[in-house]
């Protein structure tokens, strides 16, 4: 596989909530892995607000199952996922796939079954491919990011350009 091809998302949306959820029912998806940072909050937000939990309402309506899958410590992941009702995968390692092999064991899906989600390319994408699931990264949720992860937009924007996603 191309390089950039292994880091191009099946699918991108302007945010969670332009995801067709009806559609990957359609498909036989049924259940999503969710990262939370910049996908269904602000980043490093220590608790869900109304764009997560009407998410979370959305999908659940769709007749999905969802899992929180952060690569953050486990109390604050393990925090947010209580908060919103659903399971957590904490330390996932993304990019590595460990951590969705961990939550496709949890839910009891087959990787065919599931989506993952989120907003960066060099954690949730390349996770997503490599286990393989059915992948789709999001715009991020809003401009404010740690440090870490302001580094490395600019070369997930190289890698946009010339993978045109
Ligand atoms: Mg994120």
């Amino acid at each position: 596989m191309n390089i950039f091809a292994a880091m191009k998302p099946d699918a991108v949306y302007g945010s969670v909530y332009d995801i067709p959820l009806d559609k990957l029912r359609e498909e036989g998806k049924k259940c999503l892995l969710l990262d939370f940072d910049n996908t269904l909050g602000p980043d490093h937000a220590t608790k869900p607000d109304d764009y997560a939990y009407k998410f979370i309402d959305k999908v659940r309506e769709a007749g999905f199952i969802c899992c929180l899958v952060s690569n953050a410590k486990s109390g604050r992941s393990a925090g947010i996922a209580e908060a919103l009702g659903i399971p957590c995968v904490t330390y996932a390692h993304k990019p590595r796939p460990d951590g969705i092999f961990r939550a496709l064991k949890l839910m009891d899906t087959k990787a065919e079954e599931a989506v993952m989600i989120g907003d960066q390319v060099f954690t949730d994408v390349i996770a997503g491919r490599l286990a393989p699931v059915y992948t789709i990264m999001v715009e991020k949720y809003s401009r404010k990011e740690i440090w870490y992860v302001v580094l490395k937009r600019p070369f997930e924007k190289l890698v946009r350009l010339i993978g045109r996603f």
